[in-house]
């Protein structure tokens, strides 16, 4: 079969490999779709420190042979994996944080032909479902992870800064939920335009005030802001932006030091919350949302390409560019 391999940063190759042999406790599932994730990118721009890595985590397709453990899946299911799965014995798991379970198993591989999965990470998939569909369900579920840690509901007022999937994702969930009003904040055009099918209104923060505009829209509060943008300097403006009981969360990767006055924040009970992954249980809900139409991810999948696209559309999302969610199809 062929398998997508990282070989050093910036050098994805399309490689003939052996199917992977699957254990008692494993499903053998032939891929449909697999996302192309912020992580898979940071992997690619820096490198990893084992070589050879198979790339892909957020892959679905259908099951195509089962180990003797197997009970709840059957050869022609049609599923999406999560790519992680967690011990299930530790502090955390015992508290129901499976997803930073810190002794859990990520699976890579979801870009490859084939991909063997634990009975743990799968779930099945609608028929109404796209596989590329249930492919972007994982990010989708990152982002409700966000949403539930930061309890932003009904009537809230939100801002949502940086509109790539993460971004997207979480404006689609917001409007679900019921949120009063909603601003996206995205320099993209493309993507600004994508927004503004859930935004009340969309800001290009390089010729607006965001801030101003934001207070005034969301008036008498805002009362979230989720940051998306990975930006610090974004960061740094969230907790100026949200008023009195305001949350700030956390959902991109924010790799410098930011300068916050912890006594703004005092007097205000500005609340900063991070989330990171999801559970499979998130996973599932996401994927009801898909399939009973309270959730239209396919304006959020800006492209599709084959496996021998992929390299390509990884050097591609390095740059400058106004794509949104790519998902490699295999038909
Ligand atoms: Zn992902
Ligand atoms: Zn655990």
């Amino acid at each position: 079969m062929k398998a997508i391999v990282l070989k050093n940063a910036h050098e994805l190759v399309v490689e003939e490999a052996p199917e992977p042999q699957i254990g008692p406790d494993e499903a053998l599932v032939k891929v449909a779709a697999c996302g192309i994730c912020g992580t898979d990118l940071h992997l690619y721009k820096h490198g990893s420190l084992s070589p050879n890595v198979r790339m892909g985590h957020e892959s679905a397709g259908t099951i195509v042979e089962v180990g003797k453990q197997i009970e709840g899946f059957r050869i022609g299911d049609r599923v999406a994996i999560l790519g992680r799965i967690p011990c299930g014995q530790c502090h955390w798991c015992r508290r129901g944080r499976h997803h930073i379970c810190p002794t859990r198993l990520d699976v890579r591989g979801g870009f490859s032909e084939y991909v063997a999965a634990k009975e743990g990470m799968l779930a099945r998939i609608p028929d109404n479902l796209t596989f590329k569909q249930a492919a972007v369900v994982e990010a989708m579920a990152v982002s409700l992870h966000g949403v539930r840690l930061a309890q932003i509901g009904k009537g809230d007022g939100v801002v949502v800064t940086g509109a790539g999937p993460i971004g997207l994702f979480a404006a689609a969930l917001l409007r679900d939920i019921g949120v009063r009003k909603l601003v996206i904040s995205e320099p993209s055009n493309r993507r600004r335009e994508t927004a503004s099918r859930w935004a009340d209104r969309v800001v290009n923060p390089v010729e607006e005030d965001l801030a101003e505009i934001a207070r005034e829209a969301l008036d008498p509060c805002v009362d979230a802001l989720v940051e998306c943008s990975g930006q610090p300097r974004v960061l740094e403006d969230a907790f100026n932006i949200v008023g009195f009981a305001g949350r700030v969360l956390l959902l991109a990767a924010c790799l410098e030091n930011i300068n916050v006055n912890p006594a703004l924040l005092l007097v205000r009970e500005i609340r900063f919350e991070t989330s990171y992954g999801c559970d499979m249980e998130e996973f599932r809900h996401c994927i009801e949302l898909v399939r009973s139409g309270r959730v239209d991810v396919d304006p959020i999948i800006s492209r599709a390409v084959s496996q021998a696209e992929l390299p390509e559309a990884f050097e591609r999302l390095c740059g400058p560019n106004d794509d949104v969610k790519i998902v490699m199809d295999i038909p």
